[in-house]
Parts: C-alpha cells; structure tokens; sequence
C-alpha cells in the first residue's frame, strides 16, 4: 500500500515517511488539488464526496476496466443461472457501467435510464427481470408504486421474477431493505448492498453468508482519528468511525487515507468463511454538510442559492434517510421553489419521473422559536451551525406557526 502510494503520487510522500502510518489522512482540504480535468481517454465524472462542493473527477480507462472486472466478478456467481436484468440507477459511474458489467455475465439487460416511475414499473411487469439493479431511493419507490398497482398489499400482484436485488449509491436504510425483501419474497442474503464512492469505486458488500460488509481485496480502511473528522451524531453509538481508505488500484486519483467522511459502524476484521476479511456492521450517514439525496445535490450550491436570495436568514437542511425537507427563516417568496428547481435541474428532472421525493419546504418567521422547539442551536457564536442534520423534522417543531 505504502509502496503503491509512493510509486504513483510522490507528492504525497514525505522524507521522514517510513510506512502508511506517517502519511497524513487525505481530508478534503489536502484532496482538492487532485481533483482535475481528465486526461485523453479518460471518462470524468462530478462528485461531492469529500467536501459537498461539486468536482471533476477522471478515471482513466484500465481503471474503469478493472472496475467493471471487479463488479463481474462479485456478481457471477451470486447471479449465476439468472437471465435478464433491469437497471435503474439514474445518474452517475455506477449507472454507466452497469450494462457493460450485466452484459458480460451474459445478462439480458433493460436500462430504465431516466424514465418515468410507472413506465419502470410497466417494463418490470412486462419484462419479468431476475435481478433488479437500482438506487436504495429507486428501489423504494418502485416497491411502493408496484405495491400499489397491485392492489393487493400481501397476496398476488407482486412481480414474483425477481430472485437478486443489488444496491448501489446511497445509503441504504434498514427499512428500504426490509421492505423490498417482503415485496419480492427474497431473503437478505439475496439482496447485495454495494457501498462505494466516485473517487474509490466499490468499497465493501454485504455478504450473502454473514449479513455484514465485506471491504473488497486491496482496500485498507481505517478510523479517522477525532481531530481529522467527528462522527456527528452522539446517536450513531460508541462503535462508530468516520472512515478513511487507501486503495492499491487507482492509479489516477490518490486513494491513500482518503477520508470518505462516511460514519460506519462496527469497523473490525473478521473470520468469515475460513478468511480474515475486513468488515463493518454498517454505514451511518456523513459527518459533513453533504446531503443524501440522489445523485449530485450539493450543499455547497443550495447554500449558495439561499444566501444570495435570503442573505441574512438561518436555514437547515433535514436529510434524515435519501430525502430532503429544507427549513428556512422569513416568509416563502413566491418564485423559491423555481428558482430551486432551476439551480438542480437533474433532481427537479427525477423528482418529475417520480424518482426521488420533491423536497419539502417550510418557511418559518420565529426562527428561534422554532430551534428551541426542536433542541437545535439556532447560531454557535464565531462559527456557522451545521446546515445538514441527519433526522427528521417533527410537526410539533412547526406548532406556533401558522401553515
Ligand atoms: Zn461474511
């Protein structure tokens, strides 16, 4: 790992350096300047992963070859003997080589690319899939809409094809996961998590054996140490690390003690069918202002927005699951919900596919009344709050003003 990370980015290295050990944790400060404009051949791609400000980020193509080989050959044998696939994973690296990673295990593949849910739904029940490859937000959403066409929450109707579900690009919550194995009839070891990040590929798995995430082969992931990064809620319990990893395969982006700023949870190695594998239980959230919320919403931008048209109100953002409710103080000018659509053209695009959940927004005049009802720090003197808050606002927040 050392030697990789010297051998392809000597920037990094430092004279007194002797292992990985002496190598500072890459935070988003010290990753900016590696973010460039690609190289001839490369495919780019934009991220927010490590600050919420959205970046260019190139993988060169025997990088994006070994990516694909790697899903292949995760996948083969859990598919084995299944023949056709949907795809739904809107946006992003993962949604531009799921086909190419499907088509070569031999999979007859249908990508919903950017289509409306109920055709989605049409096309599953038209073109009975084996295995469905979607976003967690995607995922929930087509259960929820193919449940309802049903009519029948419990018997019949369901799309009784699908036999593997895969996850990719998002976090996916116990509850989305619990849901779509009822829908589908599947057990948890035929669903498949993939936790992975634009600038690292794919991280870790859930494994079909032990139900918990399996970091993939040359990956080294690591606890960020308190003074790089704090997991942010007390809620995310004793067990819970923000995350840092070093790669050994990309050779265009520096992977050396990459701080994710993911939360995870239960960060260990395990012995798990006779092999040492590292694991965790699973991931948390983020520590950061980054909003969960389909691809490419940055809240660096929504910031932004809300500062130019409301220079001196107080705002947050409550990103509790892959949703997004947006409280701001003052009185609802008619032109911000355009205005917010025409700063996030692709999420106001799948928000209208029915793809994601519109965000909801409420304006509140007594900001403070408002923090104290709900335990917030409406200001924290000489340093600007968290916007981003990882739980879900309660009506009785709202209960002086008037709707
Ligand atoms: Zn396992």
């Amino acid at each position: 790992m050392f030697r990789h990370a010297l051998d392809h980015f000597p920037a990094l290295g430092e004279d007194t350096a002797e292992g990985l050990d002496d190598l500072p944790f890459l935070d988003h400060r010290r990753a900016r300047a590696w973010y460039r404009p690609p190289a001839d051949g490369s495919r780019c791609f934009s991220s927010t992963g490590t600050s919420g400000h959205p970046k260019r980020l190139a993988w060169a193509p025997e990088e994006d070859a070994w990516y694909v080989g790697e899903k292949q050959a995760l996948f083969g044998p859990w598919l084995a003997g299944l023949s056709r696939a949907f795809v739904s994973l809107a946006v992003g690296h993962n949604a531009g080589s799921a086909r190419q990673v499907l088509e070569g295990l031999g999979l007859e593949v249908h990508d919903a690319g950017l289509s409306p849910l109920d055709e989605q739904c049409s096309a599953i029940a038209a073109r009975e899939p084996e295995v469905l490859y979607c976003s967690p937000s995607i995922l929930a959403r087509l259960v929820d809409r193919l449940r309802d066409r049903s009519g029948a929450p419990r018997e019949g109707g369901r799309p009784g094809s699908i036999r593997r579900v895969i996850t990719n690009g998002e976090v996916l919550f116990p509850s989305v996961r619990a849901r779509a194995q009822e829908f589908f009839g599947i057990g948890a070891a035929h669903l498949m998590d993939t936790y992975g990040s634009t600038e690292i590929g794919t991280i870790a798995t859930t494994c079909p054996a032990c139900g918990a995430y399996h970091f993939l082969d040359g990956l080294y992931p690591e606890p960020v140490p308190p003074e790089v990064a704090l997991p942010s809620a007390p809620a995310d319990g004793p067990d819970a690390v923000v995350l840092a990893v070093s790669s050994v395969k990309r050779t265009s982006f520096p992977v050396v003690r990459l701080v994710t700023y993911d939360v995870v949870q239960g960060l260990r190695r395990q012995v798990c069918g006779g092999v040492s594998r590292f694991t965790m239980d699973r991931v948390l959230g983020r520590c950061d202002d980054l909003l969960n919320y389909g691809e490419l919403f940055s809240s660096f931008e929504l910031a932004d927005l809300i500062r130019r048209r409301f220079p001196v109100a107080r705002w947050y953002a409550f990103n509790p699951r892959n949703d997004l409710a947006l409280v701001i103080e003052g009185v609802e000018p008619p032109d911000f919900r355009d205005l917010l659509r025409d700063r996030f053209p692709l999420h106001s695009r799948l928000s209208d596919l029915g793809l994601v959940d519109e965000p909801r927004i409420r304006f509140v005049r007594d900001f403070d009344a408002f923090a104290a009802r709900a335990g917030l720090a409406a200001t924290v003197e000489g340093k600007e709050p968290r916007h981003v808050l990882t739980v879900t606002p309660d009506p009785s927040w709202f209960d002086e003003e008037v709707p």
